[in-house]
């Protein structure tokens, strides 16, 4: 299974990505996570992300295509993957295009998250990492006892950097002025599917299902 999802930031991607992973044993292959590493670990690549990453612009798309397709020809993607974050641009959705095209291996479906615009905002500035599991959590969502789990356990929620409200703020201007065209992309080739992405994570998860 080869697909990609679409969807605002906050939208719920990276989230239902990973269960898909665990489910479905493909790998989840977001390009904001392999920069954030790239940030993490200062990579000289990683340094100057970090700018771009930070006022929540794109990283330029020639970058990001080296970095997904190194990551595609590994073992672990011969079955298939989902793409989380990625293609965000139109020339980014060309290039995988071709790329699959070179390979054989076309897209299946592009998935697409819908949800209403005020929810995101919540949804963003809410959002937490828990530092020793890594579990994505929710300050205004999340249980009182999913929250406990990670503090008592020692660990501590992180925010993401671009998750303040300016940032957030041109993250999704950027998302509306370059993602958003990729849904006519996709329709236009017959390979849009949407669901709603509002409600408890479980729910969204079996529209992903069936979708799918
Ligand atoms: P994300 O975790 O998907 O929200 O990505 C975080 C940040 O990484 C974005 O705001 C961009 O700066 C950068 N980024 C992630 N994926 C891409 C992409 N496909 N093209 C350009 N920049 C990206």
């Amino acid at each position: 299974m080869r697909i990609v999802l679409l969807g605002a930031p906050g939208s719920g991607k990276g989230t239902q990505a990973k269960r898909l992973m665990a489910d479905k044993n493909i790998p989840q292959v977001s390009t904001g996570d392999m920069l954030r590493e790239a940030v993490a670990t200062s990579t000289q690549f990683g340094l100057k992300a970090k700018s771009i990453m930070d006022a929540g612009n794109l990283v330029p798309d020639d970058v990001v295509l080296g970095i997904i397709s190194e990551r595609i020809a590994q073992p672990d993607a011969r079955e298939g993957f989902i793409l989380d974050g990625f293609p965000r641009t139109k020339q980014q959705a060309l290039d995988l295009d071709d790329l699959l095209d070179q390979v054989g291996t076309p897209l299946d479906t592009a998935v697409l998250l819908d949800i209403d615009f005020k929810v995101l905002m919540q949804r963003l500035t809410g959002r937490r990492t828990c530092s020793l599991t890594g579990k994505l959590l929710n300050v205004y969502s999340s249980s009182q006892e999913e929250l406990d789990e990670c503090t008592n356990a020692g660990g501590e929620l992180i925010q993401r950097e671009d998750d303040n409200e300016e940032t957030i703020a041109n993250r999704l201007e950027v998302y509306r002025k370059n993602t958003e065209p990729l849904i006519d992309f996709y329709r236009n080739r017959g390979k849009l599917t949407t669901i709603d992405a509002e409600g408890e994570i479980d729910t969204v998860y079996a529209r992903l299902l069936e979708a799918l």
